[in-house]
């Protein structure tokens, strides 16, 4: 069994090594593993120093990279599984956008630490052994990019950053984890939902000009406005879909401009509606503005939504009802 360790940087990475007064990104894939002597029961390994950075740095074409070279492990037979640390931060969103382009076999397994290893009790060693655990688990082939933290294996596609310092940090709501590791064993609850439809992206075609906004009340109509040229416009409605009155003339504008509208909830858990309100500003007025609806959180709406302009796809991606 070969697992290949892919090093990006974030917590799991830092150090207060370098004279600054708090800790940063400093430690290489081979450091990361030299701390957990136990990794090498489990499978040999290969390192890939990726990126050093916080999680916050990463870009939509570093997103892009990662996916590609995912791709080249899952063409290598000599590759069982791939492990990418990262901050967690962002982490999510670099899992779902592995999640979107990457319609392999070998298993990809995110993860990360919220205690950096000059803390007590630091997280990153055994969510880096539980994670090369996994990745070298044959039982966890196709089934799309995971994330492994605490013990817990999720979806991509269901897993969000729930707390800002708590090492129990990462959690799919609604549906709950895939799986688990108990000691040595990698133990499955159940089958993901279903995998995204898989896309042929043109790499040359990734943005990141698609905008993000979370609607809020009587929010200041000029967040609508700013997306005018944008390649397209994600927005977290309030409920079940609904929006203040006051922007659905500034959403009309920016649509009548081509650019897409792609609404999903601001709720963390459940869907929008498609026919329980009438009122102006309800689902039917999405529905109106001919939103595609999402079912993701509107950080992981983005991402998909970048991966399937790409793919010139929202029309496979997303529900237009
Ligand atoms: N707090 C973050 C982490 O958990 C920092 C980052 O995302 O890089 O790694």
């Amino acid at each position: 069994m070969t697992v290949v360790i892919v090093s990006t940087g974030g917590t799991i990475a830092s150090t207060e090594d370098d004279g600054e007064d708090g800790a940063a990104p400093e430690l290489t894939a081979e450091n990361l593993i030299a701390s957990v002597p136990e990794l090498g029961d489990v499978a040999s390994l290969r390192t890939r120093d990726f990126s050093n950075v916080p999680s916050a740095y990463f870009e939509i074409e570093q997103m892009a990279e990662l996916a590609s070279e995912i791709e080249a492990y899952d063409a290598d037979e000599e590759v069982d599984g791939v492990v990418v640390t990262q901050g967690t931060d962002v982490l999510e969103e670099s899992a779902y956008f592995v999640d979107c382009w990457y319609d392999g076999e070998t298993p990809v397994v995110f993860t990360g630490a919220m205690r950096n290893p000059s803390l007590p009790s630091p997280d990153g060693p055994a969510n880096l052994l539980a994670s090369v655990r996994t990745a070298a688990d044959e039982s966890a082939e196709e089934r799309g990019a995971l994330v492994c933290f605490n013990d817990r294996i999720h979806a991509a596609a269901d897993v969000t950053k729930t707390n800002s310092m708590n090492v129990d940090t990462f959690r799919s709501p609604e549906v709950g984890p895939l799986g688990a590791i108990d000691e040595d064993r990698v133990v499955w609850f159940r089958e993901r939902a279903s995998r995204p439809p898989a896309l042929d992206p043109d790499p040359d075609r990734i943005t990141n000009d698609v905008h993000a906004v979370t609607v809020t009340a009587d929010m200041p109509i000029a967040q609508i406005e700013a997306a005018a040229d944008a390649e397209a416009l994600c927005f977290a409605a309030t409920g079940a879909g609904h929006i203040p009155p006051s922007i659905i003339e500034p959403l009309e504008s920016v649509a009548g401009n081509g650019v897409p509208l792609i609404a999903t909830t601001r709720c963390p858990e459940g869907r929008l509606a498609r026919h329980t309100y009438g009122f102006r500003g309800s689902e039917e007025t999405l529905r109106k503005l001919d939103c595609y609806f999402a079912s993701e959180n509107v950080q992981k709406t983005r991402i998909e939504t970048i991966v399937a302009l790409a793919a010139d796809s929202l029309d496979v991606v997303f529900e237009r009802p």
